[in-house]
């Protein structure tokens, strides 16, 4: 499992070990990068752990900044995001169930660590959450069939597509307004590698606000699957190793309650999904 540390833009790299030791592997030379994923950094990392990891410094809880976990990989080319890929976030949405992955952005400046305090956006009236599965893209993809797909898959980790709804449905599109505000995208607390992972497509996955739920619901729901969405992405973009696809919401979101209901400074939310850890943010006031 992959994870970065540290202060904001000065992230280390670091892996869990089997038995839950976190590891600091800057000596290994490379951060979790573009050119980290596809110059196949993930069996060079292995191989340098084995060697390596025993004498390796742990990341000591208590060493000022060393216990802030960043997003688990680099800052990616791009971040690709499935809409209305679960038939319940579709229906509350008030949207008919797209016949093909319906695809937005979100500016890769949205990146950040799993428990950093969420900032609302000024002027923002409709801040919601999306506990989200992310894939993570480990090898070039172009024009890539469905049966070779799971190939270009690096791993995968537990994603809140933030999203303030205002900025995203009532300002003219496209949705990336709404989708790309600094701290939408936590992404951790850490890369899952396939091996780690025996079933993607069937992942129980949750959002509490506040302790209470609001999101629960299993990757099994989604209505176009991992091997799908990196095939269909592909024929219209080259992925780069290190993008993020985030594979969409199921239902539960703010904008879905009656009456709807957003966040506000103070509120906490916490989510997870089995395999991949937990996040939790504080919302705070854009200052
Ligand atoms: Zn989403």
């Amino acid at each position: 499992k992959l994870i970065r540390f540290g202060e904001p833009c000065k992230e280390k790299p670091g892996v869990i070990l089997s038995d839950g030791a976190r590891v600091d592997v800057s000596a290994f030379g490379r951060d979790y990068d573009e050119a980290f994923f596809g110059g196949d950094g993930l069996t060079a990392l292995a191989a340098w752990v084995k060697a390596h990891g025993a004498s390796a410094p742990r990341v000591s809880p208590g060493t000022p900044g060393d216990t802030r976990l960043g997003p688990c990989i680099c800052r990616p080319s791009k971040i690709v995001c499935i809409g209305l890929n679960y038939r319940d976030h579709a229906a509350e949405s008030g949207m008919e169930l797209p016949k093909e992955p319906v695809i937005f952005f979100k500016a890769t400046t949205s990146l950040c660590g799993p428990n950093d305090n969420l900032t609302i956006p000024r002027n923002s009236v409709k801040t919601d959450w999306e506990v989200e599965l992310a894939v993570i893209v480990g090898k070039r993809a172009s024009y890539v069939s469905e049966d070779r797909a799971l190939e270009h898959v690096a791993g995968y980790a537990l994603h809140n597509d933030y999203s303030e709804r205002t900025f995203q449905l009532e300002r003219g599109g496209q949705w990336v307004k709404g989708k790309s505000c600094d701290t939408f995208a936590p992404l951790g607390p850490y890369l899952a590698t396939p091996d780690e992972i025996a079933d993607p497509g069937n992942l129980d996955m949750w959002l509490n606000v506040n302790g209470e739920k609001r999101q629960k619901s299993n990757t099994s729901n989604l209505v176009f699957g991992i091997a799908t969405l990196v095939s269909s992405l592909s024929q219209f973009m080259t992925l780069l190793p290190g993008d993020v696809i985030s594979t969409g919401t199921p239902g539960g979101v703010g904008l879905g309650m009656k009456p709807p209901q957003f966040l506000k400074p103070g509120d906490v939310i916490t989510l997870g999904i089995a395999g991949l850890g937990e996040q939790r943010q504080v919302a705070r006031a854009y200052a």
